[in-house]
């Protein structure tokens, strides 16, 4: 990754948030890296060193800075898609960190040498593997001593240091600090109850919220999921342990305020990143609108809606039944029969704020009567097959090295086609080039009148296809609410190019 030192040091006199986390910058008097939005007085151009992530910053020898905290900083945004050796890569550390085995396993799992996975974290963070994993550790080991009120004892644990002793004489070395003197630092007042925990989660501006929270609000699955005055919450379950989320924007911090309710502690880091994934808070806005603007139809929107984002999911066998459940039918007729398939066959649970169910997991469906909720037969035998697959491993949506083989093995399922993979690419692989090309309404919102003619026009949006056709969908939302009246607006598309029709997703 080459870093235009002119444009760094451009965003770093400006304070500009839009560069946060694509990098960091050390600063030779202090001997600390920052994000280029520190709020402490601006160094000499001739003090400061550039580096694309934050583990490279702490190879070098620079130390976190306590004033802009860099453990607070977006993600990596996914500058080469989810078929990058190094995405792939990031995605296992992010879901598993490096177990047992470390950097050879982690190299043989993806299928590369280690020191051709070297090579190219080198090359493309400025930091090795391990470097990487050590730096996410430390970074969410001082998110939950800032953030929570966890004993440091968890906290160790939790963040994967494996003992206290380690914990607090790496922590001490970094920060020249003990833990509990950085907890007093952060003055947290309010203490939150037993585990409840408050995370801020910062994204690049700018984000849109409220087109997030109504492409999710269309699709809520009642019981599990709800949309709420300005914020989303839904129940979860992770190794057996059930609890639920709510998240909203906290605009003034460019951040999510997520509010996570969980009985294990342990399970915190994976649920921070599936949150995280969920509400694509790695993107990077300022450069996906480069490939959008140009486009003559796309260009209005992006001006006037800027900083759509390609919601995500929490689970990637949920929301390949809800592909499925959509195909052929209106958005709002997918919702209501995954309301009747959660309240058959999910299990009941009670959290506050209407949550009454946990979606069915696959064991629960492998068995299921479908048709008892109103599903058609083929519709019904697709989502077995699918629960069947996954039961038995043959699909495995989390910790995937081969996205490519994930979405070949899903369209061996009898009516799952084309369509539905790029969707679920899209949703559950976090795929910002995934592109669903057989939908008819990305033809209507663009005018054309073959998938052949709308494949050639969505070469120019590579590799951000998603976000190009979020963008149309809502175009076609709207110009769709105006010239027709709502039951044709909601009428089934059909798509012969696709085993599975796509459902008409501008509902
Ligand atoms: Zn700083």
């Amino acid at each position: 990754m080459n870093l235009d030192w002119r444009i760094c040091s451009r965003a770093r006199l400006s304070r500009d948030a839009r560069f946060d986390g694509k990098f960091y910058i050390g600063v030779r008097t202090s001997g600390v890296y920052c994000r280029p939005i520190c709020p402490a007085p601006t160094a000499m151009e001739k003090n400061v060193r550039y580096f694309p992530t934050a583990a490279a910053a702490a190879e070098a020898g620079f130390r976190p800075c306590l004033r802009c905290r860099p453990e607070c900083s977006p993600g990596t945004p996914a500058w080469a898609g989810t078929q990058s050796t190094v995405s792939r890569a990031l995605r296992l550390i992010g879901e598993c960190g490096l177990v047992d085995g470390g950097v050879e396993m982690l190299a043989e799992r993806l299928g590369v040498g280690s020191r051709h996975l070297r090579r190219l974290f080198l090359r493309h963070l400025g930091a090795t593997p391990r470097a990487v994993e050590q730096t996410r550790r430390l970074h969410f080991a001082k998110k939950l001593i800032d953030e929570t009120s966890l004993p440091m004892i968890q906290v160790a644990m939790v963040s994967g240091f494996g003992c206290v002793r380690r914990f607090n004489a790496d922590i001490r070395k970094i920060y020249h600090r003990t833990p509990t003197q950085i907890r007093a630092l952060a003055r947290q007042t309010v203490s939150q109850p037993e585990n409840q925990y408050l995370f801020r989660l910062n994204f690049r501006p700018p984000y849109n919220w409220t087109a997030m929270l109504s492409f999710l609000a269309a699709r809520a699955t009642p019981g599990v999921e709800m949309v709420e005055q300005g914020g989303y919450r839904r129940t979860i379950s992770v190794n057996g342990v059930n609890g639920c989320f709510e998240a909203s924007l906290d605009e003034a911090r460019h951040a999510l305020s997520v509010r996570v309710q969980f009985g294990d502690a342990q399970s915190l880091f994976f649920i921070i990143e599936r949150i995280r994934m969920m509400f694509d808070l790695n993107a990077d806005w300022t450069t996906i609108v480069n490939s959008l603007r140009s486009d003559s139809v796309l260009a209005a929107p992006v001006r006037t809606n800027p900083g759509l984002r390609v919601p995500g999911c929490w689970n990637g066998f949920e929301l390949t039944v809800r592909a499925i459940l959509g195909q052929q039918i209106t958005v709002r007729g997918a919702t209501a029969l995954a309301g009747r398939l959660v309240k058959a066959f999910g299990r009941q649970i009670s959290f506050p704020g209407g949550l009454t169910h946990l979606f069915p997991a696959p064991e629960a469906l492998v068995e299921a009567n479908l048709a008892s909720i109103g599903l058609t037969k083929a519709r019904a035998e697709t989502i077995r097959a699918l629960a069947q697959a996954v039961c038995e491993r043959r699909i495995i949506f989390d910790g995937i090295v081969d996205p490519g083989a994930l979405l070949t093995r899903l369209r061996e399922i009898p009516g799952i086609g084309a369509w539905t993979a790029q969707y679920v690419a899209m949703r559950a692989l976090g795929e910002p080039d995934a592109f669903p090309v057989g939908d008819i309404a990305l033809l209507r919102a663009l005018d054309l009148k073959s998938h052949r003619e709308l494949e050639r026009r969505a070469e120019a949006w590579r590799p951000w296809r998603a976000y190009a056709a979020m963008y149309l969908w809502s175009v076609a939302g709207t110009s769709v609410t105006r010239k027709q009246t709502a039951s044709k607006a909601h009428k089934i598309a059909v798509d012969d190019h696709d085993t599975a029709q796509p459902t008409y997703m501008a509902g």
